[in-house]
Parts: structure tokens; C-alpha cells; sequence
């Protein structure tokens, strides 16, 4: 191995690194809860499924297959994945801890992950955000979100103040094209077969994982259930 840079340097010796993987099939409120401890803790919130469809609309990710994966709610392949992500977290702004969402999600990334963080000298604690189906899909299919800004809403349960307006900036909400039921169908498939095993891998390799109902409480209520859990000592309202 060769010697260690700025960034891998201050990643080994910070105590109070928080790298949190948030865990759950689509629509278990994953985005939503990230996006909240991202502003609660002070570091990046990782998407893996917001960085496609930036690099997409960006015209950075050209390859077609990463394109029609998406659109059909199946998986992109581990090499692409991993590289995307291994090169994010190793930003600065990353030093001090990370929220990953969407990543891992199959075995193959777990482990790349999991030797990438013992690398690092890194502990995270994965959360395990579990919720019914049926909620899910009623979830996905109301789900809109601000162009603009990235803010979340739900036709049911966090509607936006003026019906399809962005209560920050009167953005036009949108539903994302995977949302659609029979996509999102293709996606809780791929969730079962190829995600869902990599929690026991977790487990049974002495990750941390903890456990958190998020079927029926709001989202102020699991936000406070997740941020005990990372911060025993502490209190979410004071980082506001
Ligand atoms: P959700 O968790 O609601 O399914 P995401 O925004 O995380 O949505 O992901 C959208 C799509 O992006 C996935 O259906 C998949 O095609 C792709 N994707 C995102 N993260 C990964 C990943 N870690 N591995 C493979 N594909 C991914």
C-alpha cells in the first residue's frame, strides 16, 4: 500500500467519524431520513440513485446499460457502482463521515465496501429502515420531488403547501419516472433477490446493525428513533 494522503489521514485519526449506511428496500424513506441527518450531523448525504441521475442528466454516464437499468428498475452493474462510489467517499468533504443511501445493495458492493471501510480503519452502523409493502408501494406512488432543489414531498402524507408547487422555491413537482407501479414492482424484486441478502451478510459478519420500525411512525418519529442510535448523547432538535 502506498503512504497515506491528507484526506485518508484526518478520516483515520477523527474519533467522532459518523459513516452511516441507510438500509431499506425503495421507498422505506431512506432519501427523506438522509437528508435529514445530512443537516443534523454536518456531512454529505451519499445517494447513489440521485448520483445516476445526475451523471445522466448530465451527459456524463453515456453507457446505455446503466440508462435502461434505471429506467426498468433492475440494478447497474457492481463495477460501475463501486467505482462511483469509492471515488466519492474519498472527497474531502467526506473526511468527516458520510450517509450512504442505495449503497450497498448487493453482496459483491458489501464487501467492496466493508474492505474499503477496514482500509480506512472505519466502523459504520448500518440502519435498517423496515417497512410493510403495502405502505411502500401507496409511498412510491404519491412520492414527488423539486427539481430545483431536491426537496421531497408526498401526495398523502407531506403534501405541498399549493398543490404541485415546491413550498421553497415554487419549483414544479415531478414524479420520477421509475415510480410507476410496475416499475416499482421490478425494483422491490431486485430489492428481495439482491439486496435484501446483504443485511445477513451484515450481520453475520458482526457489522452493526440496528433495527428501526419506519412503517407507520412519521418521519419526525424515525428520524429521532435513527439519530439516538448514532448519537446516544445527544439531541436532534439542537442541530435543527
Ligand atoms: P430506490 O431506493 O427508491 O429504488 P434509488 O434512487 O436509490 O431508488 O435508485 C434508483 C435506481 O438506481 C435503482 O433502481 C437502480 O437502477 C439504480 N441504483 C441506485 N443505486 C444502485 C446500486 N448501489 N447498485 C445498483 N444500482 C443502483
Amino acid at each position: 500500500m502506498t503512504g497515506l494522503r491528507g484526506t485518508e489521514l484526518s478520516l483515520v485519526s477523527l474519533q467522532r467519524l459518523h459513516a452511516v449506511v441507510l438500509f431499506g428496500s425503495p421507498g422505506s424513506g431512506k432519501g427523506t431520513q438522509a437528508k435529514r441527518l445530512t443537516q443534523a450531523l454536518g456531512i454529505p448525504h451519499i445517494s447513489t440513485g440521485d448520483m445516476l441521475r445526475d451523471r445522466i442528466r448530465s451527459g456524463t454516464e453515456k453507457v446505455s446499460a446503466v440508462v435502461a437499468n434505471m429506467q426498468s428498475g433492475a440494478l447497474v452493474a457492481d463495477d460501475v457502482m463501486n467505482a462511483i462510489v469509492q471515488k466519492r467517499l474519498s472527497e474531502a468533504d467526506a473526511a468527516r463521515g458520510f450517509i450512504l443511501d442505495g449503497y450497498p445493495r448487493t453482496l459483491e458492493q458489501a464487501e467492496h465496501l466493508g474492505m474499503w471501510l477496514q482500509r480506512k480503519r472505519i466502523s459504520e452502523v448500518v440502519i435498517h429502515l423496515a417497512v410493510d409493502y403495502n405502505v411502500i408501494i401507496a409511498r412510491l406512488t404519491g412520492r414527488r420531488v423539486c427539481p430545483l432543489c431536491g426537496t421531497l414531498y408526498n401526495t398523502v402524507s407531506q403534501p405541498a403547501k399549493v398543490d404541485g408547487l415546491c413550498d421553497r422555491d415554487g419549483g414544479k413537482l415531478l414524479m420520477r419516472d421509475d415510480d410507476r407501479e410496475s416499475v416499482i414492482r421490478e425494483r422491490l424484486e431486485a430489492y428481495e433477490k439482491q439486496t435484501r441478502p446483504v443485511l445477513e451478510y451484515f450481520k453475520a459478519s458482526g457489522h452493526r446493525v440496528e433495527e428501526v420500525d419506519a412503517s407507520q411512525a412519521p418521519p419526525d418519529y424515525v428520524f429521532k428513533e435513527i439519530f439516538q442510535l448514532i448519537e446516544p448523547d445527544d439531541r436532534p432538535g439542537i442541530h435543527g
